[in-house]
């Protein structure tokens, strides 16, 4: 069983490749300072939670997804809990298209987060 560490290495990997990018909804992520992100972006304390970056399995580990690298991706803690959250977790490929078919629409996070981050993850203009 590889440590909590190793999987933080992956996950760290997998955050750079993705320039600190949600692998779902694409936005920006924060690491060890949420102080910073909140910030940043001007982001409420109580919306900055969700942007926390996490490992996320693509092929869950309760399906016997492994902790390896190509099975490791770095998504922002609300993508990857709402992708958990129920009995029979949609698998990582559809779970991405509700996530960005429902960003297209605005309809997945919440007014406040687009108004800070934009809708794909560039501050708007
Ligand atoms: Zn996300």
């Amino acid at each position: 069983m590889p440590s909590t560490k190793a999987i933080k290495n992956l996950r760290n990997q997998a955050a750079l490749e993705q320039g600190w990018r949600c692998y779902y909804c694409q936005l920006p992520m924060w690491d060890a300072s949420p102080k910073e992100f909140m910030n940043r972006y001007g982001m409420p304390p109580g919306l900055t939670k969700r942007f926390q970056c996490t490992a996320e399995h693509l092929n869950a580990r309760c399906n016997g997804g492994e902790d390896v690298a190509a099975n490791i991706v770095a998504a922002c803690l609300f993508c990857n809990a709402t992708r958990h959250r129920t009995k029979h977790p949609l698998d990582a490929t559809k779970h991405a298209s509700v996530v960005r078919s429902r960003m297209a629409k605005g309809k997945w996070h919440p007014p406040q987060v687009i108004a800070a981050l934009g809708n794909r993850g560039e501050p708007p203009a």
